[in-house]
């Protein structure tokens, strides 16, 4: 091969060896394009991968921070912040808030019989009963303190917060947690203050669980296992 067919010398422009070797760098830029579009879809890859893992932490600590490490159904934190919101939506919209306050009979007979831990136990199934009858969504059920769990209802007028609390006590009576040292039955009950307002100005969030725990009170005081309600 003599390049008969190849121009050899054009004016000292072009050559064979200038073209081959014009052809290699295109083709080793066209490589390097290959390879950076190829590094760029990895990082990017990684990158969403590593920002999908870090909203499901985010999300995951989150949850963690708004239940209740015992019961598993929400704590006391986030039964506030829900209950500022909510109240404040009922005073703008003019609509009912309602609040039901539960708390667990001679709990303290009950751990001081049965042993702290199956009072523990004891408190699980009760928050699993109560979270059971809490089934729309805007509404919550939360540990409040202790052995006092307390049920945010928004929209839902006393007879709607009447039929949860008394659902509650139904399906807790049929459990029949063996309780031999109660007062109120042979068996865990509960007692409730149940509540629904339409908040006007100069009310806080706090009065309405103040004016539950009078019903819970008056609950206590007619002999447990029972349901008063207030307007
Ligand atoms: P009452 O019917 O008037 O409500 O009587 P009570 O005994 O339930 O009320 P009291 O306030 O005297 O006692 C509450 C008990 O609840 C005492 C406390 O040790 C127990 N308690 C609170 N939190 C927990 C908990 O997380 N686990 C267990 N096992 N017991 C708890
Ligand atoms: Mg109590
Ligand atoms: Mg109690």
């Amino acid at each position: 091969m003599t390049g008969r067919n190849i121009p050899s010398f054009i004016d000292g422009e072009f050559t064979v060896a200038s073209l081959i070797s014009e052809a290699l760098e295109y083709r080793a830029a066209m490589t390097d394009h290959d390879v950076n579009q190829g590094l760029l879809k990895e990082i990017v890859t990684q990158f969403v991968e590593t920002e999908r893992k870090l909203a499901a932490a985010h999300a995951e600590v989150l949850a963690l921070s708004r239940a209740d490490g015992l019961t598993g159904i929400a704590n006391r934190r986030c039964f506030d912040e829900r209950l500022g919101l909510d109240f404040a939506r009922a005073l703008r919209t003019k609509s009912h808030l309602g609040l039901l306050l539960i708390d667990i009979d001679c709990f303290k007979l009950y751990n001081d019989n049965y042993g702290h831990s199956a009072g523990d136990d004891c408190l699980r199934l009760v928050a699993q009963v109560i979270k059971h009858n809490v089934r729309r969504l805007p509404d919550l059920a939360a540990r409040y303190g202790g052995e006092e769990i307390v049920c945010l209802f928004p929209d839902t007028g006393i007879e709607g917060v009447a039929s949860v609390g008394n659902a509650i006590l139904e399906e807790l009576r049929t459990k029949a947690v063996p309780h031999a040292h109660s007062v109120a039955a042979k068996i865990v009950t509960v007692s409730i203050g149940g509540v629904s307002i339409i908040p006007t100005d100069g009310m806080t969030p706090t009065d309405i669980v103040i004016a539950a725990d009078k019903q819970l009170y008056a609950a206590k005081k007619n002999g447990r296992n029972r349901l008063v309600l207030g307007e």
